[in-house]
């Protein structure tokens, strides 16, 4: 029986990790396929408090790793494929195992949202990507395209910039919804062009992406972007499949959760991306998954007629 099993391996799971181990639960988290979470797909962070220099985020999960397992947080590399949160102690199956946990913490993200136009999906790994920390070495001097106007878009075609010769951003709307540093660098940069007011329509390549079809919102008109890969970014999807019917959910699929992130069962907490939040960023995934741990901490304390140490907040 575990006392707090976390589902989830990105920044959210592993503060989770960090807090319960550091309060003697010995936790058990279980990775996911993603390990470190989208954080880990981020080239360079350069908001968290304390890398002034900022770090890539594969690095920081790992640090973030390393220091859950260093207060005796047990890693377990595998994917949860179905859990019953009907019954107490929970029940979670992995790919390997069945565990029984009288706390959970769902730390499990989200994924990318994926374009759904001709080519995608039958050019996935052959020149369209979601990562481009995991592929951009591989378009040294070529051309690329990145869709999309977030964040996430504008930086990463920034980091593509050090290896590609060019990048397009292609845009929905002629304005960047990404940050106005990043926007500001981004527009600068005599390798990046937006192509604003357009969507993708086709990805095109028989063997490998040759180009992109797209077409403007605007005018209608369409036309052919010559380049070697597309890396898309135009936001994400909750992973809360396990959950549904279980948990209550909002209308996009998050997890729905109080200030203390409570779920709608008691002793199931969400931290993280998969929970609704305003502001999605590592610094506040941590908070979360912080306090996600300190609550499963309590419930199990409470459940065994056991002190708690109050904490404020
Ligand atoms: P996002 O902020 O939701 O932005 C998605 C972008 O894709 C928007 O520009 C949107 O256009 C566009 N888009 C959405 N659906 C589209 C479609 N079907 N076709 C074409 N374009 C489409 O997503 P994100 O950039 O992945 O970021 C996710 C969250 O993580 C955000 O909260 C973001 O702030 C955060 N994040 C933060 C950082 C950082 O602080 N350094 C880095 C990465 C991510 P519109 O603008 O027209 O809506």
């Amino acid at each position: 029986m575990e006392e707090v099993v976390i589902i989830g391996s990105g920044p959210a799971g592993l503060a989770a990790a960090i807090y319960a181990s550091r309060s003697q639960l010995s936790p058990l988290l279980i990775t996911g396929n993603a390990l470190g979470g989208q954080a880990a797909t981020t080239s360079e962070v350069e908001n968290y408090p304390g890398f002034p220099e900022g770090i890539n985020g594969a690095e920081l999960t790992q640090l973030m790793q390393q220091q859950a397992e260093h207060f005796g947080t047990r890693v377990e590399m595998d994917e949860v494929v179905e859990v019953n949160l009907r019954q107490h102690p929970f029940v979670i199956k992995t790919y390997s195992g069945t565990y029984r946990a009288k706390s959970l913490v769902i730390a499990t993200g989200v994924s990318p949202r994926l374009l759904g136009v001709p080519g995608e999906d039958r050019l996935k790994g052959r020149g369209v990507s979601y990562c481009a920390t995991c592929d951009g070495f591989f378009y040294k001097g070529r051309t690329v395209v990145v869709v999309g106007g977030g964040d996430a878009a504008v930086e990463e075609a920034i980091y593509l910039t050090r290896f590609a010769s060019k990048v397009y951003i292609v845009h929905r709307r002629n304005r960047l919804r990404a940050q106005k540093l990043a926007q500001e660098r981004a527009l600068k940069d005599s390798k990046i062009e937006v192509v604003w007011d357009s969507v993708v329509t086709e990805v095109l390549g028989e063997e490998q992406v040759t180009g992109v079809r797209i077409k403007n919102v605007k005018t209608g008109g369409e036309s052919v972007l010559a380049a070697d890969g597309m890396f898309t970014y135009i936001g994400n999807i909750p992973n809360t499949k396990l959950f549904e019917g279980q948990l209550e959910l909002d209308d996009r699929g998050y997890i729905v959760t109080d200030r203390r992130m409570h779920t709608s069962v008691p002793g199931v907490f969400a931290a993280g991306d998969v929970q609704e939040r305003a502001l999605k960023q590592i610094a506040t995934a941590v908070g979360s998954g912080a306090i996600a741990a300190m609550e499963a901490e309590k419930f199990v304390a409470e459940m065994e007629g056991r002190a708690y140490p109050e904490r404020q907040g």
